[in-house]
Formats: structure tokens, C-alpha cells, sequence
């Protein structure tokens, strides 16, 4: 049937994202660093500043990192809380997870984080145990979009934060050459010289074209139950910062 086949396509989807970072792991953030020019640090900063922990309260604040990989935006959350915040980060790649997991020994409060190998499609969390959710990066590479903005939106408690930074769609026509051009010529030969094949890179550059407009992109969020969803562009649109509100 048609639905078959589609449901085939989108697992075929998830199998070859598995295997693009089951390859990079432990090159990941060197990755990240030579892909953006350290452009992703600043985003991520501004991400955690929106998201603003606080850093002291009766209740613990608990924050979920989707996607969460090497675990780079919960430090960050950690951090900016003042090892406040609990984070758990989340992942379905267990090679991601192990390196955030090592590297988190190194943090200033490694006691606030803890790893969860799963699916933003189907969480193992309880309804309403989030205090605020974030993405950054993650939810491009989900197959089924909305299934992970109703997950979200189930874990978190009425009055949750829920953050997305993710790659949008570049408005300026220069700068859109420029990006493109850049895209195809220096994005994939870095992912060769770094991990010895640019293939995987190739995926992530079309994931992103592919990825929808902030505007589509805000009516899935606000399909999924969210309201009060805004967007801020990036650097150009490069990325954008969906936020919204579990009200
Ligand atoms: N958040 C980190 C950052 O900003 O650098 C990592 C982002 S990395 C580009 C994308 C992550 O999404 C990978 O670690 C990948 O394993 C994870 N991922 C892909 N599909 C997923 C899914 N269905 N559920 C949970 N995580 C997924």
C-alpha cells in the first residue's frame, strides 16, 4: 500500500541517519567547529539565553535535550543554571551518548545530567515531567516530525519552555549563493577530510534544503498543541530559534 511504503521510506530515513553519526561521534564537535567556523557556539549561547535556568528554586528545574548527541547544550544549560538545572540528554545513537557521557565527567557540576538512549518519536518519559524541552540540530533528522512535536509536548508541564534551534532557509539572494556554494563545495570535502567519507555530509546538506520554511515549520509546532510560537532568525536565516510554550 502506499502507506507501507511510505513507512518504509521514513525508516529507511532514520537507518541511514543512524549510520551518518554512528560514523562522526567521536568527531563530531570537531566537526560542528570547522563546518560553522564556531558560528554553532554563539547559536547555541543564544539558545540557552532564551531558555534563561533559573538558578536556585523549591522544585528541581528539569530540562529535556532532545537529540542531544555529545550533549554540548545541556553543559551549557548546566552552566548557565549554575548546577541548578537537571538535564537528560537524549538520543537515539548510543555512539553520540557514550561521548557526551565521558566528556560529562569533565563538566563543572557533573552531577546534573544524565544520558537516555531514545526515540523523539516514541519517549520513555512520563506525561508532563519537563520543566522545558530543547533540540538544537535534532529535529531535521527525525522522519516523522510531528510525532516528535506531540511527544514534546506530552513530557513537558503546563507552563514548559520548548526551544528548537535548527538550519532554515536562507531569504537573501546573495547570501543564498554564497550558502549554497558553500553547502556543496566545502561542507562535503571537510566531512571527507575529517571522517574519510563525504557521503554522509551530502545527507546532511540536502536535509537541510529540504528542512521546512520557519513559517511551515511554526504551524507544525503550533498543530502539535504549542501556542505563543515565535521564530528569530540566525545569522542571515542560516538558523533560525523556534520557541513556544506548553500553556
Ligand atoms: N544537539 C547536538 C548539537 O546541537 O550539536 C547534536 C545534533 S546532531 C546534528 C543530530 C542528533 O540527532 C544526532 O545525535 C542523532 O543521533 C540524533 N537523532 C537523529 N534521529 C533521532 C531520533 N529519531 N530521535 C532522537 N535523536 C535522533
Amino acid at each position: 500500500t502506499h502507506f507501507g511504503e511510505q513507512t518504509v521510506a521514513l525508516d529507511d530515513k532514520q537507518g541511514l541517519v543512524n549510520e551518518v553519526f554512528h560514523r562522526v561521534a567521536d568527531r563530531y564537535d570537531l566537526m560542528n567547529d570547522l563546518m560553522s567556523g564556531g558560528v554553532h557556539r554563539v547559536w547555541k549561547d543564544a539558545m540557552v539565553a532564551r531558555l534563561a535556568p533559573p538558578k536556585q528554586g523549591s522544585v528541581p528545574y528539569r530540562v529535556l535535550d532532545m537529540a542531544g548527541g555529545t550533549g554540548d547544550i545541556a553543559e551549557r544549560i548546566v552552566n548557565a543554571s549554575v548546577g541548578y538545572a537537571e538535564v537528560t540528554v537524549s538520543d537515539i545513537n548510543a555512539d553520540m551518548l557514550r561521548v557526551g557521557e565521558e566528556r560529562s565527567h569533565k563538566w563543572r557540576f557533573p552531577a546534573q545530567v544524565k544520558f537516555v538512549e531514545a526515540n523523539a518519536e516514541a519517549l520513555p518519559f512520563e506525561d508532563e515531567s519537563f520543566d522545558a524541552y530543547t533540540i538544537a540540530f535534532g529535529i531535521r533528522n527525525v522522519p516523522r516530525i510531528p510525532l516528535a512535536l506531540k511527544e514534546a509536548q506530552r513530557v513537558l508541564k503546563r507552563g514548559g519552555r520548548f526551544l528548537c534551534l535548527e538550519f532554515s532557509q536562507v531569504d537573501t539572494p546573495v547570501l543564498s549563493e554564497v550558502y549554497k556554494a558553500f553547502s556543496d563545495r566545502v561542507i562535503p570535502p571537510i566531512g571527507r577530510a575529517v571522517t574519510g567519507d563525504a557521503q554522509p555530509y551530502q545527507y546532511l546538506v540536502e536535509s537541510i534544503r529540504k528542512f521546512p520554511t520557519p513559517e511551515h515549520f511554526s504551524k507544525m509546532i503550533a498543530d502539535a498543541g504549542f501556542k505563543r510560537v515565535t521564530h528569530t532568525p540566525f545569522t542571515g536565516n542560516i538558523a533560525a530559534l523556534h520557541a513556544a510554550w506548553k500553556l
